[in-house]
């Protein structure tokens, strides 16, 4: 995609639906893990390559952006937090969602553009043009409207569930 923030609305949504298995924020941050080389690509290659931006090597540099993150939960905690998000994981569960979400990734950007590789080192894109651009944009905004409805509903959610347990407690208590 021309611009990394589109693969959010995806990718959040499907997170947040997914969240008991999903590490939310490694699978929002592999999209911009993915997104590197292409701020590098232009500058340093003659024909433009999608390292990256195949299911094989995407999938693993974002398996190992998992890992090396894995000490850094902690923060993600506390991001978390300040979003009003409950947030469990472990090894294995950011491992997954940055290989899933590279992978989403991916997809998304072989039915985008014609270059891109996504069975690396098989040549052919058996994706790119399944949809149209401006449908692979319309979708990705779509799911980006649908992802803060669902974030809105899910933080609300919480609240209310938060106030009657809170309320029941003090009924039971006088
Ligand atoms: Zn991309």
């Amino acid at each position: 995609m021309p611009f990394t923030p589109y693969h959010f609305g995806p990718n959040g949504f499907v997170g947040l639906v997914f969240r008991r298995w999903i590490d939310l924020p490694i699978f929002l941050l592999a999209n911009v893990i993915i997104d590197i080389e292409v701020l590098f690509a232009d500058g340093w290659a003659v024909h433009r390559q999608w390292h990256f931006h195949t299911f094989l090597v995407g999938g693993a540099v974002c398996a190992v952006f998992a890992v090396t993150a894995w000490p850094a939960r902690h923060l993600f905690e506390k991001l978390m937090q300040s979003f009003h998000l409950s947030y469990e994981t472990g090894l294995w569960k950011m491992v997954f969602s940055g290989i899933l979400g590279a992978w989403f990734h991916v997809f998304i950007d072989a039915i985008y553009h014609y270059d891109v590789q996504p069975f690396w080192p098989r040549p052919k894109n058996p994706f790119w043009r399944l949809l149209n651009q401006g449908q692979v944009k319309a979708i990705c905004l779509a799911f980006i409207v649908a992802a803060v409805a669902l974030y809105l509903y899910t933080v609300i959610k919480a609240k209310a569930v938060r106030c009657g347990a809170q309320s029941n407690r003090e009924s039971t208590s006088e």
